[in-house]
């Protein structure tokens, strides 16, 4: 049964009916889903949530679709792991990675957005769908898309990672790059949807795409133990996993599923494409447009959409906002890759840096749970790391062209 209730714009508050539309007729705002919680009655419990399957639909209640999801139903439910060797470099008592680096099928959280968008497509009767991608969407749309029998469309900076494009091409959906950053693409993607008849996840579907989101933070609730924790550091491009975090967690609450833990939530940007953090460290709320230009592609969004709702996010839950540069981005990946074994992708750099920054700017208090949000797989970005790892030595297929090179090792204590 589900209890969604309308779209509702998140300005004037105007409903409307289920429908692949995602800006209000009256002001423009964002619609957002909302839902009659009251209706899901007393039985949706702990208990019931943990007699199902192991992936985001066991929150399935929670999400926008009618019937059975019929794409993604293997998503999510990704580790949430006790950093204890990490916690001890950054002095910090209680410190766990969200790892999304290995979500199910592509490698990023977007499995999650796309699961339901694509589920939502479906129920709305669309054959063709399609998205505007910084990477990650691409390859998910894409693999999810031909997993479910659907055709694709994906659209992309042309300027992005082998393993982005390729991680995309593989699954036989028609790429389309586009001479320009993140932000023409979007710009172009909306004018295709008004045209053509495609579920554009992020556009047309976006209400019902971003609600996807929102399953990441119930498995880290239910993963704490049924408890929301103190700090999450979130990653920010168009800012939606920021604003779906905190509306997941409130929702929990709502229901009691956990205590209130007055959680706060601090966003994540790269220096070189920051307007959101920018905005929380100047004390407006007003986003300013930028030009990206960092290593972090997947977090390039220059005029973010859900900018303004992320910072208020951050400002009304007692968070805050910081930014690391591209030196930063790598020296946190390896940091996170040495410490836990876990390879992130640049946005995870991004996260770790920042949320290093903010211990140590004393705004994360040490003795607090923190949870920091890995988003995506570092083999897709091996580009920002690969001149940057201990160099490879080639030896003739000998002892004797071994042993001097372990003797140097030992001589230099490695
Ligand atoms: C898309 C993406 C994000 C953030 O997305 P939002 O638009 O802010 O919801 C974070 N990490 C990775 C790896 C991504 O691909
Ligand atoms: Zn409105």
């Amino acid at each position: 049964m589900s209890i969604v209730r309308a779209l509702k714009c998140r300005e004037c508050g105007s409903e409307y009916e289920i429908a692949p539309v995602h800006v209000c007729e009256f002001c423009f705002g964002p619609l957002e889903v909302v839902y009659d919680y009251d209706a899901l009655g007393e039985g949706f419990t702990r208990e019931l949530i943990e007699s199902r399957p192991q992936n985001m639909w066991r929150y399935k209640e929670l999400l926008p679709i009618e019937g059975e999801p019929t794409v993604g139903a293997e998503v999510g439910f990704t580790p949430l792991v006790r950093a204890k060797n990490l916690e001890k470099v950054l002095g910090v008592k209680e410190l766990y990675i969200k790892n999304d680096a290995v979500c199910y099928p592509t490698l990023s959280f977007k499995d999650r957005v796309v699961s339901v968008a694509l589920s939502k497509a479906v129920e709305f009767g669309f054959t063709t769908v399609a998205c505007a991608s910084t990477g990650n969407l691409a390859g998910s749309v894409a693999a999810n898309a031909t997993a479910a029998g659907l055709k694709s469309y994906v659209f992309i900076p042309h300027d992005l990672e082998v393993g982005k494009v390729v991680g995309a091409g593989v699954y036989d959906t028609s790429i389309v790059a586009i001479e320009g950053q993140y932000d023409d693409v979007n710009r172009l993607c909306s004018e295709i949807a008004g045209k053509y008849p495609w579920a554009f996840v992020n556009v047309n579907v976006r209400p019902f795409y971003a609600e996807g989101s929102k399953s990441y933070a119930y498995e880290i609730m239910e993963q704490l133990g049924w408890k929301a924790p103190k700090h999450v550091v979130v990653p920010m491009a168009s800012g939606s996993l920021c604003t779906k975090v905190d509306k997941a967690i409130k929702e929990f609450v709502k229901l009691g599923l956990v205590e209130d833990a007055g959680t706060a939530i601090y966003g994540a940007q790269a220096t070189g494409c920051s307007p959101i953090a920018r905005s929380v460290k100047e004390g407006t709320d007003l986003i300013h447009p930028v030009k990206a230009d960092t290593i972090a592609k997947s977090l390039a969004i220059g005029n973010p959409a859900d900018g303004y709702y992320a910072n208020r996010v951050m400002k009304e839950s007692g968070g805050w906002s910081e930014d690391v540069s591209d030196q930063e981005i790598v020296d946190a990946i390896k940091l996170l890759a040495q410490t836990e074994g876990i390879f992130a992708e640049t946005a995870g750099g991004v996260t770790l840096g920042v949320a290093k920054k903010l211990i140590e700017q004393g705004r994360i208090p040490r003795d607090e749970s923190i949870v920091i949000c890995v988003t995506g797989n570092g083999l897709k970005t091996l580009e920002a790391v690969q001149d940057q790892i201990n160099p490879v030595r080639t030896i003739k297929p000998s002892l004797k062209a071994f042993d001097p090179l372990a003797e140097a090792d030992l001589a230099a204590n490695k």
